[in-house]
């Protein structure tokens, strides 16, 4: 043997998903560290890190597990979930994915790894896709505008109940919700309205409306326990008083029925669930929001509208105020950013894909096959209480209701166990002639005397009444006519797919949004049956595979944040500033300290943070900045002395938004303890500190971590997210519990909790494997090296920007953390250039822009993560610097002032069917340097016109002529 040879034990090292995690090589990890005058990774923690915050006491993770033993450690705990037919119902139902929705946009990091579609130019396929998702609902709902997604069915109710206040003009603070609405529904409404003020009252509407004065109603259609009512009488009589009237409807049966605006309604909300997105053990699904087209300047969340190009062409963009990072601080209507994109994408496919006539076939089968199963039950001897139903039963059994649902999970099914005496159940696109037959043996008592399903549908009419049914055409759009052979689909898809930069395409240096690989390994997962179909109200004993998902994913992140407890519920890092504050105001309240309201956010803070405080019932007080972009500490004392017997909290963002270590964290929590306040902190920023610092053991008491940025879930073109959160011991018992599912708060005392924040129990249950895995195969010597990789890409990027562009702000020794903002100011007086020009002008170098604009205006800020490799970050840092020289020829008069690249771009094809006419050759234009000959990105439209898109707002399919 020759002594080269490498030894076996070197050989046998399998845990090297460190390195396809960590974009560069050793070589090039080194060269970086050169270019900054360091030795070794390590440095960097002395070098730029505050000493007083590092805390390198090792992780008790289990050091690193290869691909393939994550894949098999999880296939264990999957199979401890047992799958169920679940007729639980209640906002939850089985459904089908199409395969090949399933391969082509689920399963396709060109849908997952998109960013949300800020720059419009290059998220034309996904803007597109979300169109069709608004058009199916304002068809199915028949209201006038819909908006993109928002998280869930029960939020989305919540944001109705705070629009109706705003909107309805009574001056009552009561919001009455009828009793049959989803129970998790009454439950994160009953939380929202305790911490905004509201009065929220839940009884019979039909019976007791008229004697309540109150600005809104809530009524579910049809209800949750099946039955389908005439809601005319409602919308008169809440009208009457000026209230708004809200209809959580559930969007298959609008297939059938008359839709909420045919009747008046002023709001529509609910779960698109059901279009193909499979239940997940409770998440993640894209609810969905419609109104009148009067109330659109007061939706929540992103709307998507028609707008043009500069060369009139057809483009799509984020319309109204919910274009950039515009979420207007304590003035907002909602606290929503991260919403649901990719569910919201899938389901408008999954319309696609189905068409007016499909739909209504799946729909007819689900009430065909209830009617049957009703009337058999019948039959048996069993009242059915629902009358008119879709899909929905109310079932009567005295006394049997417990025997009958045990002997049902017997045979594999999940019934809604209502009371001793009563039982619901609900079918959906998988049900079967088997599934009526095994429901009918479950509840017989002689097994013998079955109903013939042929005999009863040849027999039976409809048990819904015309009134109540649709007599209009519902998407009558092309798009839901075109696709519907899987070529024509797939075609479709790539189509959309091929219009965007998403990670698959070039890097996304997206400053606090931490776009990092989403590995295909992590992925995975979440296309396991066994992940994917639980209802989130199955019984806890079918689902031990989630309950040790969870229990080890809160060990992982404990340990990481040096929390003593995670709630995993909030759905996005708006939802994790909104629970954590209501945790920390019912710490104040039992304590005594009821009147502690107000929260001192800085200037710098993003938008989500006061508007989560206004929303949690606190006072914004704003904190100054000093010049190098820290918190004053002077201010922060005169505040905290002005406020001190009513600070409730500190909301700060670590390390700051600003791109820097602050060097007296400790001592602004110290202050803030002082004067009896909590420090939240605002955990976005977490891929900086994982591995070297843990913010509970440093003075934070609560913070929320985005595991949709630093945890590798995909940000899947704006949605979906997972905002958990952490608490010291002192506010555990507080943390989220659920209406349902019994034990979700396991520390919770006789002070009871702040409520429910979140439909499902555990939040977007099904996508928690993803950072579950990430966590596993990086392990603690890999979140380390991971972390300090992220802070040395974003110092090399200042390191070669800073003699081109300024570096707004750094820390110590002249570092910044993981991100950096390159200054822009000047440009604007030099020649004219903004910010935006810079931004589009990357386009035509293939690359999607950084964040604009945030959180210091006319500046980009710039977050490569540990990544991207070497090449990718020089290759983006050569763009930069080239522009750079593009906008000097600019300022020196050797370009046109108003007709040059910068002002121009992003140039489109469009251009090369005209004679050329521009002063700069077509390979300035198309080809600005070598990259783009190999693999050129064609922005499929031109600079995009916001305010026409807002003058006129169009939020529907256009005509097809329009497009030709
Ligand atoms: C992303 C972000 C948020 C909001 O998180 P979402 O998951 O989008 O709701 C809050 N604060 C900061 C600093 C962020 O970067």
């Amino acid at each position: 043997m020759s002594s080269s040879a490498p030894a076996l034990s070197q050989l046998e090292m399998r845990g090297s998903f460190i390195n396809r995690h960590i974009g560069s090589n050793p070589d090039e990890l080194e060269e970086m560290l050169e270019a900054l005058g360091l030795d070794a990774l390590e440095d960097l923690i002395s070098a730029a890190v505050p000493a007083d915050i590092v805390d390198l006491e090792p992780l008790s993770l289990t050091e690193t597990i290869s691909e393939r033993a994550v894949i098999e450690h999880l296939r264990k705990i999957k199979e401890r979930n047992k799958v169920f037919v679940s007729l639980i119902g209640m906002g939850y139902y089985d459904t089908s994915m199409p395969a090949a929705i399933k391969r082509n946009v689920l399963e396709n990091p060109g849908w997952y790894t998109a960013y949300t579609p800020y720059q419009a130019e290059v998220s034309q396929g996904r803007l597109e896709a979300l169109l069709n998702f608004q058009q199916m609902v304002i068809d199915l709902t028949g209201m006038e505008l819909a908006n993109a997604s928002l998280l869930d069915e029960a939020t989305a109710a919540a944001e109705a109940m705070s629009m109706s206040k705003r909107l309805s003009g009574s001056s009552s603070s009561t919001f009455f919700a009828d009793r049959d609405c989803h129970p998790q529904t009454l439950a994160v409404l009953k939380t929202r309205a305790g911490s905004m003020g509201f009065d929220l009252v839940v009884g019979d509407v039909f019976n007791d409306l008229d004697k309540q004065t109150c600005f809104g109603v809530l009524v579910q259609y049809p209800g949750s326990t099946g039955e389908i009512r005439d809601l005319t009488p409602i919308v008169d009589s809440a009208h009457k008083q000026s209230a708004l009237v809200t209809v959580a409807c559930d969007l298959l049966s609008l297939v059938l029925l008359k839709p909420p605006g045919h009747f008046g309604a002023d709001i529509a909300v609910g779960n698109s669930q059901r279009f193909g997105v499979p239940m997940g053990y409770g998440g993640p699904h894209a609810a969905f929001f419609a109104t009148r087209d009067e109330f659109k300047r007061s939706v929540p969340g992103r709307i998507i509208g028609v707008s043009k190009d500069r060369h009139g062409q057809f483009a799509l963009r984020m319309a109204l105020q919910t274009r950039e990072q515009h979420i207007r601080r304590d003035k907002a209507t909602s606290n929503i950013c991260t919403a649901q994109v990719l569910p919201a994408v899938l389901a408008g496919f999954y319309a696609v894909y189905h068409g007016p006539a499909g739909l209504r076939m799946i729909a007819g089968r689900v009430h065909r096959y209830t009617r049957i199963l009703a009337e058999g039950l019948m039959q048996l001897g069993f009242t059915i209480e629902t009358r008119c139903y879709f899909d929905t039963l109310l079932i009567k059994t005295p006394n049997r209701a417990k025997r009958i649902v045990t002997n049902a999970q017997e045979a594999g099914i999940n019934l809604r166990f209502i009371d001793g005496n009563t039982i619901g159940l609900s079918l959906d696109e998988t049900t079967s002639r088997q599934t009526i037959r095994s429901l009918w043996r479950v509840f017989a008592a002689q097994p013998a005397d079955l109903p013939q399903i042929n005999a009863l549908d040849a027999q039976l009419d409809d048990c819904i009444p015309n009134a109540l049914l649709r007599s209009d055409a519902i998407l009558q759009h092309p798009v839901f006519s075109n696709y519907h052979s899987e070529t024509e689909m797939m075609r479709y898809m790539r189509r959309l797919a091929r219009r965007d930069i998403a990670l698959d395409r070039s890097m996304i240096p997206l400053g606090s949004c931490t776009m990092k690989l989403n590995a295909a390994t992590e992925m995975q997962t979440i296309s396991y049956h066994e992940i994917n179909a639980l209802h989130p109200f199955a019984p806890l004993s079918q689902t031990h595979g989630y309950q040790q998902l969870f229990d080890e994913l809160e060990a992982m992140l404990c340990d990481l944040t040096g929390f003593d407890a995670i709630s995993l519920q909030p759905n996005a890092g708006s939802q994790g500033e909104y629970t954590g504050l209501l945790v920390i105001r019912k710490y104040h309240q039992v304590n005594g300290q009821e009147q502690r309201n107000i929260c001192l956010i800085p200037a710098s803070a993003h938008g989500t943070n006061p508007a989560s405080a206004v929303m949690a019932g606190l006072d914004v007080v704003v904190l100054a900045c000093d010049d190098d972009g820290n918190v004053s500490i002077d201010d922060l004392r005169k505040k905290t002395e002005q406020y001190r017997d009513t600070l409730a909290a500190l909301m700060i963002t670590y390390p700051s938004t600003h791109g820097v270590f602050e060097e007296a964290f400790r001592e602004i929590c110290a202050i803030v303890h002082d004067a009896g306040g909590q420090v939240y902190l605002d955990g976005a920023n977490f891929n900086a500190l994982a591995g070297i610092c843990r913010p509970g053991k440093i003075g934070a008491d609560v913070a929320h971590l985005n595991l949709h940025k630093t945890f590798a879930i995909p940000h899947g073109g704006g949605g979906p997210g997972v905002g958990p959160i952490g608490v010291g011991a002192h506010l555990a018992p507080y943390l989220p519990d659920h209406p349902v599912v019994k034990g979700v708060n396991p520390y919770k005392n006789e002070h009871g909790t702040v409520g429910s924040v979140s439909a499902a129990p555990w939040g977007s249950a099904s996508i928690l494997s993803i950072s579950w895995a990430y966590i596993a195969m990086m392990g603690a010597t890999g979140l380390k090296k991971a972390t300090l990789t992220a802070i040395l890409n974003a110092n090399y990027i200042a390191h070669r920007l800073a003699p081109h562009y300024p570096i707004l702000y750094t820390g110590k020794n002249g570092f910044v953390a993981h991100e950096c903002i390159i200054d822009c100011r000047a440009f604007k007086k030099t020649c004219n250039v903004t910010v935006e020009d810079i931004a589009k002008r990357l386009i035509d170098y293939g690359f999607h822009a950084p964040t604009v604009a945030f959180p210091v205006a006319d500046t980009l800020m710039i977050e490569p993560t540990e990544s991207e490799s070497k090449r990718e970050i020089d290759r983006f840092c050569d763009a930069l610097i080239a522009i750079r020289q593009e906008i000097a020829d600019i300022e020196s008069g050797s370009a046109d002032p108003d007709n040059n690249l910068l002002h121009n771009a992003p140039h489109t094809h469009r251009l090369l069917l005209d004679d050329w006419q521009l002063p700069y050759s077509k390979q300035q234009a198309f080809f600005p340097d070598n990259h783009q000959h190999d693999d050129k990105y064609w922005p499929p439209v031109g600079r995009i016109d916001n305010v026409f898109g807002d003058r006129h707002l169009v939020c529907t399919c256009p005509p097809v002529s329009d497009y030709e």
